[in-house]
């Protein structure tokens, strides 16, 4: 197996991560994070209107939330299973997310991060997988929240508010500020005192994701998994932190908090090494560039369609001064090489001495396995394991590569890798395998391991053997999108593929075989036209047909009726070459 070698070995010690406690005592309590020693910076600020709290107040209003919340849904934090206390998160970033996530965690329950993208029957899809029994929703989003609960029996009443952006709720739902009130008046709560073992027990977060193949399948993540992986990140930044001489720095926290990459990486690392989190809902070139220039961001990270849109702007964003800026970090999709290069033309200082990062990570492995430290800049890559993570790379004949430069599926160890998904043993068969040394997960990504400039070993990602699209960083999966264009009355057999798209990285492309009674009725052209909107009516923005549709006579399947969607890739891969 490959171990992690990391620059500036010498400044990272791992310690052992606490498996007796939740996320909320490991980041509030002191014992483990910066927090205390950084009380000058507020940990949340709102990037749109500048609102925070204090480092004093956002610890107390966690408590006065935690007690709030459980008197309205009748919670005790030490009785009856926390899989009967999953609480839906449905709302863009916010200064209150993880403020909520950690108050949800005070007692003893479990977060179901959704994306606000999310339209009615894909939010009762989570709701119902993961069993939520309340949501946490924002003005904005509050009728598709309401339609999918109605589906799922979830009460107004286990509907709660949350603020996004200043917006006042008019509606009767109990806001989230109303919880905190209450809770002041009423007394604390008792402790968890979980017993050693516990953290890796008991569930924090359950996240929804394709995996390697099918529908979107619920994660179970538990307290531990999020522990090591945070505790992992901060030990491999202390060496870049001590090298470079700063202790903690303003972060901007734009990559959705429904999202494993936002939600861990970014927002509870930041919240963990005592750093500012600037937050902002949705990115707009210009709420975007005017954070960072506001707000002095010194960490930005970001997928890479934000790196796109930064070139396409180019004049707005030479008009910012951008000089805080120290490093970015992309990650949750692939960056090609040639526009990272074009980012560094456009800002060379950032590239000198300072750093351009690549992460790779995924939700099964909440979050990250690999990243790049500020000065082991090498473009394509994505740089050395973290600590306490092991790698194998398997060939295509199932034997383990030992070499430079030869591609394989990435198989990785570590102690934040999830115990399984909820009630699907036989994904967790598919994804998960045993051997000599323990429990690995299969990643789906072909991977190379190469020599960084300064010599250490890097992981860099060649493609993706598993079946997910990834469109600007949010998962797609052809079996949900392929599931969907079956219930349409023309479509007899269809195959959902990615091709690659310049802004957004991937698009899907369907290919359909038409229904016999459909042929003829309308022309090829308005078909396709409709087939989209049937998809564009219950699908999230990301998910709709932007790569085209295709009719074809007949979908290329195996003797087991598998769909041979790498038959299609390589097609598509051919023509595109081709021109
Ligand atoms: P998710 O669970 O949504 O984070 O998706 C994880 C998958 O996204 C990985 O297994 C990769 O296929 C892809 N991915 C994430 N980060 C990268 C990256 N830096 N380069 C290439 N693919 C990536």
């Amino acid at each position: 197996a490959w171990v992690p070698s990391l620059p500036f070995a010498d400044l990272c010690f791992l310690e052992e991560p606490p498996n007796s406690i939740t996320i909320e005592e490991f980041i509030l309590s002191g014992k483990y994070g910066r927090r205390p020693a950084a009380t000058s910076r507020s940990p949340f600020t709102c990037g749109l209107t500048g609102k925070s709290f204090t480092a004093t107040q956002v610890p107390q209003r966690i408590n006065f939330l935690a007690r709030g919340l459980a008197q309205a849904l009748n919670i005790t934090p030490n009785k009856g299973l926390s899989l009967d206390k999953v609480i839906a998160v449905f709302s863009p970033n916010t200064i209150n997310y993880i403020p909520l996530v950690l108050a949800i965690h005070r007692i003893g329950g479990i977060v179901t991060p959704a994306s606000a993208s999310q339209s009615p029957s894909e939010l009762e899809y989570q709701l119902k997988k993961t069993g939520a029994v309340a949501i946490f929703t924002c003005p904005q989003l509050l009728d598709t929240a309401k339609k999918a609960a109605e589906q799922c029996g979830i009460t107004d009443d286990k509907i709660f508010i949350m603020d996004f952006s200043g917006a006042k709720s008019t509606t009767s739902h109990i806001s989230l500020e109303k919880l905190i009130s209450i809770g002041k008046d009423l007394p604390d709560l008792e402790a968890l005192n979980w017993p050693k073992g516990e953290g890796a027990r008991r569930a924090a977060f359950i996240s929804m994701s394709s995996g390697t193949s099918g529908l979107p399948k619920a994660c179970v993540i538990s307290h531990y998994n999020v522990i090591s992986n945070v505790l992992a990140t901060a030990t491999y930044e202390t060496g870049a932190r001590s090298h470079f001489k700063f202790d903690t720095q303003v972060t901007l926290g734009l990559l959705p908090m429904s999202h494993i990459y936002g939600l861990v990486t970014v927002a509870l690392c930041a919240a963990y090494q005592g750093d500012e989190l600037i937050v902002l809902p949705k990115f707009t070139i210009d709420s975007f560039l005017d954070a960072i220039q506001r707000f002095k961001i010194r960490r930005l990270y970001v997928a890479p369609p934000i790196i796109i849109q930064m070139l396409r702007n180019r004049d707005k964003c030479l008009k910012h001064d951008l000089s805080s800026v120290a490093n970015i970090h992309t990650g949750g999709a692939p960056l090609y090489a040639e526009t990272a290069e074009q980012l560094l033309k456009m800002y060379p200082d950032w590239h000198l001495g300072q750093g351009y990062a690549h992460l790779l990570g995924m939700t099964e492995t909440a979050t990250l396995i690999c990243t790049t430290s500020e000065h082991d800049i090498d473009l394509g890559s994505s740089g050395s394991l973290l600590p306490g993570i092991r790698a194998k790379v398997i060939d295509s004949d199932g034997k383990e590569v030992f070499t430079y430069e030869t591609p394989g599926e990435l198989l990785v160890q570590s102690p934040s890798i999830i115990p399984g998904y909820l009630g699907n043993g036989r994904a967790d068969e598919e994804t998960f395998v045993w051997d000599d040394d323990g429990r690995w997960i299969k990643t789906g990504d072909e991977v190379v391991i190469r020599k960084g400039p300064s010599g250490n070993e890097h992981v860099v990602v060649v493609d993706r053997i598993k079946e997910l699209i990834k469109v600007k960083g949010f998962q797609v999966p052809p079996a949900e999108l392929e599931a969907h264009l079956l219930t349409h009355v023309a479509v007899q057999d269809c195959a959902v593929i990615p091709v690659p798209d310049e802004a957004a990285g991937e698009r899907p492309k369907a290919f359909v075989v038409k229904k016999a009674s459909a042929a003829g009725a309308v022309d090829d052209e308005e078909l396709a036209r409709q087939i989209s909107l049937h998809v564009q009516n219950h699908k999230a923005a990301h998910k709709w047909l932007k790569g085209g549709i295709e009719f074809v006579n007949e979908v290329p399947k195996s003797p087991s009726g598998k769909i041979l969607r790498r038959l299609l890739v390589d097609l598509e891969r051919k023509r595109r070459a081709r021109g």
